[in-house]
């Protein structure tokens, strides 16, 4: 693929940086001011929700590879932040526009792009996370609705969300990955409890979720009934995608970059320390390769086992390197809450925290490997202790 810059794409180039250059007070640090004016700003020049098409709320572009680059690059650049990066818009948005309803996608994608409507995702249960087919949440027909019961675990903005789409079992009879129906259900139907759950940052991210006999409208299933392993799986390519995204990371590398170069252990900036730009300069290299790899998910022909590999390869690098910025702080790395010596307001601590886990969610490392292993490169199946 020819990655040379046309006039034309030189001239929209520009016109992406001028936008960032004029609007560099609706954000500061990586974060916008007010997320939900930066995000409609964005989806009207065509920065967020590009290719969506704008009866569902989008921008209505047509796919174009380089230009999508060419915004990726500038907002990293510039340090600006790119939108609303959420189980709804990055997961939920794409798989209606796959596999959805016309009437869901008019009901649900603009809203969710613009932030109005917060999504959870509802698959893990006590006994099914790797194994998620084991799933037990299950419902009974009553008329038009499903009655579902059941509880799941490490539900992530549960608390926050208006609404969850969940692996329900909706037809007991059939083989457990044929069983399964995608739902979108209303957080506020009577029935649900949700159950925060502390995570070692301190704060609940996610949560527990009960369900005794919530009744849900069969017409809120997507893609078909008995079909939601397909749709689960499909949601999954885009929560992998937005997990791995080589972009983030890239813009991560930047800020440990800019935090190296502009605080000081003694006297001297923690960048032209030996050890630390040593550490530095090895993680810069496997975020470039990421970056390459990256590239190759832009187009069809390889995008297969690359994107595979994001996901592995950018939840581990986020998290290194929010440790290299705590081991280089020193002293100071360890603080994380309020104090006059608090860096970054915590972010790098917070950080490492957090990405610890999302090399677990959305499917585990060693998971991850063993797809890589199966589906990229061919090799053997793993043998299945059900059959064994
Ligand atoms: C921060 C975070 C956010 C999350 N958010 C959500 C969410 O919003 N919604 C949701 O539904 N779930 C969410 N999860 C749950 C997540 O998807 C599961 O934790 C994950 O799929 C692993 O399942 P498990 O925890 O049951 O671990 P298990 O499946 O019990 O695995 C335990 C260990 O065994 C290993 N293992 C299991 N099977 C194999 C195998 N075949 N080969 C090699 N190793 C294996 C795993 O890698 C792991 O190390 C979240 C998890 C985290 C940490």
């Amino acid at each position: 693929m020819d990655l040379t810059l046309t006039p034309e794409l030189a001239a929209f180039r520009e016109e992406v940086r001028a936008f960032l250059a004029a609007h560099a007070e609706d954000y500061a640090g990586g974060a916008a001011r007010e997320p939900l004016a930066w995000q409609r700003l964005l989806i009207e020049q065509g920065y967020a929700a590009r290719t969506v098409p704008r009866e569902y709320g989008g921008y209505g572009a047509a796919p174009d590879i380089l230009k999508g680059r060419i915004i990726a690059e500038a907002f990293i650049a510039a340090g600006a932040p790119r939108g609303i990066a959420n189980q709804g818009v990055s997961m939920l948005v794409p798989t209606l526009l796959e596999v959805g309803s016309e009437a869901q996608k008019r009901r649900w994608i603009g809203p969710t792009l613009r932030g109005e409507v917060v999504w959870c995702q509802g698959y893990s249960e006590p006994d099914a996370g790797s194994d998620l087919a084991s799933l037990k949440t299950s419902a009974i027909e009553d008329g038009d609705d499903f009655v579902i019961s059941g509880s799941k675990l490490w539900t992530s903005t549960a608390h926050l969300a208006q609404m969850m789409f969940a692996l329900i079992r909706t037809e007991p009879q059939a083989p457990r990955h044929e069983g399964i129906s995608y739902v979108l259900i209303p957080m506020d139907t009577p029935g649900i409890e949700v159950r925060p759950l502390k995570t070692m940052t301190g704060q609940a991210e996610f949560n527990e979720v009960f369900f005794t006999e919530v009744r849900v409208p069969k017409d809120q299933v997507v893609g078909g009934r008995g079909r939601g392993w397909f749709v689960a799986n499909t949601t999954l390519k885009h929560e992998r995608g937005m997990l791995g995204d080589p972009n983030a990371t890239e813009a991560r590398l930047n800020a440990l970059i800019e935090l190296m170069k502009t605080e000081t252990v003694d006297g001297q900036r923690i960048v032209d320390h030996p050890v630390f730009r040593d550490r530095l300069m090895q993680l810069q290299a496997r975020v470039f390769a990421m970056k390459f790899n990256g590239l190759r998910t832009l187009t069809d022909e390889t995008a297969g086992l690359a994107r595979l590999v994001v996901k592995l390869q950018g939840c581990e690098l986020n998290h290194q390197l929010a440790a290299l910025a705590i081991d280089a702080l020193g002293e100071l790395g360890v603080l994380y809450q309020d104090g006059p010596h608090l860096r970054a307001k915590g972010r790098w601590q917070w950080n490492y925290m957090f990405d610890l886990g999302l090399i677990i969610g959305g499917g585990t490392a060693q998971i991850q490997k063993n797809i890589i292993a199966e589906r990229g490169l061919g090799l053997p199946r793993e043998p299945s202790p059900a059959k064994a």
